[in-house]
């Protein structure tokens, strides 16, 4: 089993990563001193291969679970599922000391740890990932979160799992195009913290495509590591956690205005970091060849690297930008790479140069 801390002063906590974790999840959750009560969220999908045996596991070790089930896909981040869970949680009657296990991919994670932020203002949570982009990447730093009609994740807190615990074998169930969806972030950590971990992908990418474990454990363990040493040095993003958002910028507007769910957020930053190094290629000499590694590894994990936007389109895209929510004073800005491995972020870009950069994209879609 491999281990990963999260350096975060009393709130600090272990990642464990390993096969067949879900059956040791109630001995490791007798180590951290709470109550018998808890509640497992899950959705529906992952509940049906998962749930009974995260229920088994947690009854042996002597805990009290009790089952909340959710419908899959990002509508579930909303007040209204909050609602309806506060409320069976409080049925369940749930205590100070008593917990929540999130049983799921992103969405499970950020409404569970969100009910837990908040709950009796507060309880802990457990956080049992089973998709690759929740094992690298949003498991781990403690945002939590639901989305209003106006936007994602506006509504939020920062609250820390007590546990991760990454069990490889969920990830043998996981559809094809969320998998790949995942390798957008583990190849974002390449790109954004060390080269190393790039040339691995390009030469492993393979037998990363075959979930081989081998593989999997190790580049697993090193996403968490660079995202928990970016997250220990930057809790609340004050600075450098700006640099996991690398490609996002552009991400999110994509998914902004496609419509949620036409995109996977892993396939909207994916055709993101390839904008982005196109960019940062423009602006600070990232190399042409470094943007052709980029652009073929993104392309080679089976993402999209460039859409079609006609001049509409593009505006829309702009003005989605300018509405993120980490735009500061109407200023876009953005995170961008010196070579492989190292960023620099609050980068400005010149409009008319972003609208450029979408503009190769369709370009290039035009002339295949
Ligand atoms: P993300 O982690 O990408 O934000 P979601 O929580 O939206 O993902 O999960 C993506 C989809 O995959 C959902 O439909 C969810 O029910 C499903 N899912 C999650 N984990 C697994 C798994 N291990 N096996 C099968 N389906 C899964
Ligand atoms: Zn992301």
């Amino acid at each position: 089993m491999r281990t990963v801390h999260v350096s975060l002063g009393n709130r600090s906590y272990d990642i464990k990563i390993a096969p067949g974790l879900i059956d040791r999840l109630g001995r490791e959750c007798a180590r951290l001193k709470l109550a018998a009560g808890c509640a497992i969220i899950t959705d529906s999908n992952v509940g049906k291969q998962y749930a009974r045996a995260v229920f088994n596991s947690l009854a042996a070790a002597g805990f009290k679970p009790s089952l909340i089930v959710v419908q899959p896909g990002e509508a579930t981040k909303s007040l209204k599922v909050v609602q309806s869970c506060f409320d069976q949680l409080a049925m369940q009657r749930l205590e100070r000391k008593s917990f929540i296990v999130a049983l799921g991919g992103g969405v499970v994670g950020d409404l569970a740890g969100f009910l837990a932020a908040t709950y009796l203002r507060g309880i802990a949570f457990v956080q049992v990932p089973t998709t690759l982009l929740a094992q690298v990447d949003s498991s781990v730093g403690g945002k939590t979160g639901v989305n209003l009609k106006s936007g994602k994740n506006l509504v939020g807190a920062f609250h820390q799992p007590k546990l991760v615990v990454c069990d490889l074998d969920t990830l043998k169930t996981l559809p094809d195009r969320e998998f790949r969806a995942g390798l957008a972030e583990v190849i974002k950590n390449g790109i954004i913290f060390d080269a190393k971990l790039f040339k691995q992908l390009e030469r492993d990418l393979p037998r990363l495509l075959k979930r081989d474990q081998t593989i999997l454990a190790p580049v697993i363990a090193r996403c968490c590591e660079i995202k928990a040493e970016v997250v220990g040095k930057d809790e609340t993003e004050g600075g450098l956690r700006a640099i996991l958002n690398f490609g996002h910028t552009i991400g999110h507007a994509i998914e902004n205005i496609s419509g949620y769910g036409k995109y996977l957020h892993g396939e909207a930053i994916s055709i993101g970091q390839v904008a982005a190094a196109e960019l940062s290629h423009e602006m600070l000499d990232l190399p042409e060849g470094d943007v052709e590694r980029i652009r073929n590894l993104f392309q080679r994990a089976g993402l999209p690297v460039r859409m079609r936007l006609n001049s509409s389109k593009r505006q829309k895209l702009l003005n989605a930008m300018r509405l993120d929510k980490k735009v500061s004073g109407g200023e876009i800005k953005f995170v961008l790479a010196e070579k492989i491995g190292k960023v620099v972020w609050s980068q400005r870009v010149p409009g008319n140069m972003i609208g450029d950069a979408l503009g190769e994209i369709t370009n290039r879609k035009s002339k295949l």
